[in-house]
């Protein structure tokens, strides 16, 4: 019996790219000797996507398309993707031929060396602006500060992940998917494999800086506490200060008079600590609505349809 080998790939309008990818990617996997599936999931993609996808599958009996009902962003795709595989080792991967298929054979190795999670680890960064680079590590920088759990750093999705490394994925409830974070906080033997990332074949990038401030914010809030407890450190620090800086005035009035200025420093002193207990109310927002958003356990995303692999019947659409 030999093994299997699902790859699953968030598909949101790559036209561009896609016929290309899989030519690749099909090239790769028939050279890796498992029996192979490849897992192509719709986030919502508009029509000339999805005939594409029907029409890949159509020529390829490998390959599955997934649709979901709607445009549910990567991480939800993702997901929805991992709980339709039934594969030994499933695989991970971007449309947009910035992770190379190439590296398959390399984590199928380690996979089979033992290790339930191989993720492709970022040498360089091609063709990305000097300002993402920076924002990139800054974001992994403070993450590493403030999560509980280990996230390796310049590491996406890209990766190959064992049968129960998935199970234990598919466990986890949770509807704010930082997904990074759930690669590590699941544990089992991990391990990086080095490439360089191409920059995007063909078509654009659906990141923006408001989306990276978004995704970054999600990480921080998914992985960690901290930032709650900064009202309280700010509270104790301005306290104190306040109280120094009383002493100091009762001590100044004690001995030379109160000549009545102080209009200035009063209106900065009321100026900060109100915008200081915005940003913390702001900080409880954050938590609050995420804590909102999963009490109402709605499901994490519906599905169009479903079409397995090489499967004839359901290959007719109008
Ligand atoms: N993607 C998706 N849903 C979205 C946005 C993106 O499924 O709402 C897919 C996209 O088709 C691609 C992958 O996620 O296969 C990575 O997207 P992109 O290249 O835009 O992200 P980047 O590589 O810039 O982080
Ligand atoms: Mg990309």
């Amino acid at each position: 019996m030999s093994e299997s080998l699902a790859v699953v790939v968030p598909v949101y309008n790559e036209t561009a790219v896609l016929e290309a990818f899989h030519q690749r990617l099909a090239g790769v996997l028939s050279e890796c000797g498992m029996a192979t599936q490849v897992l192509y999931v719709d986030d919502g993609s508009d029509a000339d996507c999805l005939e594409l996808l029907h029409s890949l599958r159509a020529r390829d009996p490998q390959v599955a398309v997934l649709e979901l009902s709607r445009n549910f962003g990567r991480e939800v795709a993702l997901s929805a993707g991992l709980d339709h595989v039934d594969a030994d080792a499933v695989v991970l991967m971007d449309a947009d031929l910035q992770d190379p298929p190439e590296l398959i054979p390399r984590f199928i190795a380690e996979w089979r060396e033992g290790y339930d999670v191989v993720y492709g680890e970022r040498i360089e960064r091609q063709g990305e602006s000097v300002l993402k680079r920076f924002t990139a590590s800054a974001f992994y920088r403070v993450m590493g500060y403030l999560s509980d759990v280990e996230i390796p750093r310049n590491v996406g999705d890209f990766r190959l992940l064992s049968r129960r490394a998935v199970a234990a994925l598919n466990a986890l409830p949770e509807r704010h998917r930082y997904m990074k974070g759930l690669y590590a906080w699941i544990g089992f033997p991990q391990k990086g494999v080095e490439y360089v990332r191409a920059p995007r074949a063909a078509g654009e990038s659906k990141w923006t800086y408001w989306h990276l401030w978004n995704f970054a914010l999600e990480g921080i809030t998914s992985f960690s506490a901290a930032p709650l407890k900064i009202a309280t450190y700010l509270g104790l620090l301005t306290s104190t200060l306040a109280f120094l800086y009383g002493a100091f005035m009762l001590v100044r009035t004690l001995l030379y008079g109160n000549p009545v200025p102080g209009y200035p420093s009063l209106i900065i002193v009321v100026l900060f600590l109100g915008g200081v207990q915005l940003i913390c109310l702001g900080i409880i927002g954050e938590y609050l609505a995420r804590t909102y958003q999963e009490s109402k356990g709605r499901a994490l995303y519906f599905l169009k349809a479903y079409h397995p692999a090489g499967d004839v019947t359901s290959q007719q659409r109008d």
